[in-house]
């Protein structure tokens, strides 16, 4: 049995067939750039992360994407009240965001592209709609026909009748339909705009999405994921969009995560429970943050409360000193090679690996991953002691690494997570190279150089060395 996948279009379980034999496209939809990263958004990006691992080590070749949407009603709003530029304070919650997911052990996506810099790509994709006859103009907005699309509805598994009743709350005479939703707004006073060919205005907050995809991955992504509140509107517009456009479904299987609650209560600025990783990180390591958010499948709800995160961090501890009993008895035992009696019992851990496969093949299962992880260190209790053979001792300790490193815990050592945050700067400074902020690359490269390494860049790309 190979990899199987909740898919939330069908509402069951299937094979997981990439398009292309052997690669995969992952598309998540990522944070809106208004505040700090909070706890539940730490679920998907934690998840994902772990399930762009785990392909990996089931030996597929990944390309995953993350976008950030730096346009939208939030982050205009909140710059207003602040007297800030929105672009510049959206960028300064990208970088926050770097630092938070960096903390939490997630590693950057290959791409990770911004609404505002794909507004070229966006208009294009409006015009492409509007030509199919699938959107239209009034007064310098424009809105797409959710009527015309057969398909609508398919993803949250509504009817177009349930959709008209719905949306009539929200009533904007402009529209054609009170199911249609927009792809371009006009702009307001004081508000960022782009030009295009119905006047300047900005993206609605779906098309990104869809415009993205298409550019980074192609017609349609394996996997396209995100917390369950996204399904509808967003990826039911999302999903319409691109069927009106490429004629092919926008992702094959789509993923999405539930949610996480703090004190069995939905998360909100206005109940004070807002709770941010920064916040958490200052008390608890970050690993036990991670912990915690893989300890549940990630379709179960979570629930966040401070005996949990304690929990979790004195489980993480259980797995940290068996590990670090077994680098001792590494260093102590006085026999090199394993004898016929550990072959055996090597033969018997290694069952555990494989325990920790199944997990994870069903539907990315990260809790009883976990408990694989606890089932081969009671083993290792039972069976091993400073008497084991170096041979024996070094291959648990490699099992455990291996697992660990699906799931982003357990790090190597104090030199992977130096290695992560190198790698991590040098993705931001990729980044700022490309929009041509030449004063901050300057300074990544010297935060680099102050960790030792020399970045050079040559035509084929930037090499590194270390000094
Ligand atoms: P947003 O910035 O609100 O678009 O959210 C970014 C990602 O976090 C989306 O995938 C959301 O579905 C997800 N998300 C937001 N709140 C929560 C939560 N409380 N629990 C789990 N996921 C969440
Ligand atoms: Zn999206």
């Amino acid at each position: 049995m190979g990899i199987r996948v909740y898919n939330t279009l069908t509402r069951r379980k299937e094979d997981f067939r990439p398009i292309e034999p052997g690669r995969v496209g992952i598309y998540v939809c990522g944070p809106t750039v208004w505040d700090y990263m909070h706890i539940g958004n730490a679920r998907p990006i934690v998840f994902f992360d772990v399930v762009r691992r785990y392909l990996k080590y089931r030996g597929l070749d990944v390309k995953y994407v993350q976008n950030f949407t730096d346009v939208d009603d939030k982050i205009i709003n909140r710059a207003r009240g602040l007297g800030v530029d929105p672009m510049a304070m959206a960028e300064g919650y990208i970088k926050a965001y770097f630092e938070d997911a960096g903390a939490l052990g997630v590693a950057p996506a290959d791409v990770h592209p911004r609404a505002s810099r794909h507004i070229e790509e966006i208009i294009a994709f409006i015009e492409d709609l509007i030509a199919k006859g699938y959107a239209y103009e009034v007064g310098g907005d424009v809105y797409f026909s959710a009527a015309r699309d057969k398909a609508y509805g398919q993803l949250s598994g509504q009817s177009l009748e349930d959709l008209k009743a719905g949306a009539r709350v929200e009533v904007d005479e402009r529209k054609r339909a009170p199911e249609d939703f927009v792809l371009w707004k006009k702009q307001k006073p004081g508000e960022p705009a782009w030009p295009s060919p119905w006047g300047p205005g900005r993206p609605g907050w779906h098309i990104e999405c869809s415009a993205m995809v298409r550019k980074h991955l192609g017609p349609t992504a394996d996997i396209h994921g995100g917390g369950s509140d996204l399904v509808f509107p967003h990826h039911e517009n999302e999903a319409a969009q691109s069927r009106a456009a490429t004629g092919a479904p926008l992702a094959n299987y789509w993923v999405h995560n539930a949610f996480l609650n703090i004190e069995g209560e939905k998360m909100s600025k206005s109940l004070g429970n807002f709770i941010v990783p920064r916040e958490i990180m200052r008390s608890y390591r970050p690993e036990a943050l991670r912990f915690f958010l893989l300890s549940a499948h990630y379709r179960s709800p979570l629930n966040f409360t401070e005996e949990q995160l304690k929990a979790a961090d004195a489980a993480l501890e259980r797995l940290d000193n068996a590990l670090a009993n077994l680098k001792q008895w590494l260093v102590v035992s006085q026999r090199e090679a394993m004898d016929d009696e550990e072959r055996k019992l090597l033969g018997r851990l290694t069952a555990h690996r494989e325990r920790f496969i199944t997990a994870m093949d069903d539907d990315f299962n990260t809790a009883d991953a976990i408990s694989a992880l606890f089932e081969l260190t009671r083993d290792v209790h039972a069976t091993l002691g400073p008497q084991a053979s170096k041979e024996l001792v070094k291959a648990v300790i490699d099992l455990y690494h291996e697992l660990g490193d699906v799931l982003g815990l357990l790090r190597r050592d104090e030199q992977a997570s130096l290695d992560d945050a190198v790698e991590r700067l040098i993705a931001q400074r990729q980044e700022a190279r490309r929009r041509r902020d030449w004063a901050e690359s300057d300074r990544l490269r010297d935060e680099l150089a102050a960790k030792g390494i020399i970045l050079e860049d040559t035509p084929q790309g930037v090499r590194r060395k270390r000094k």
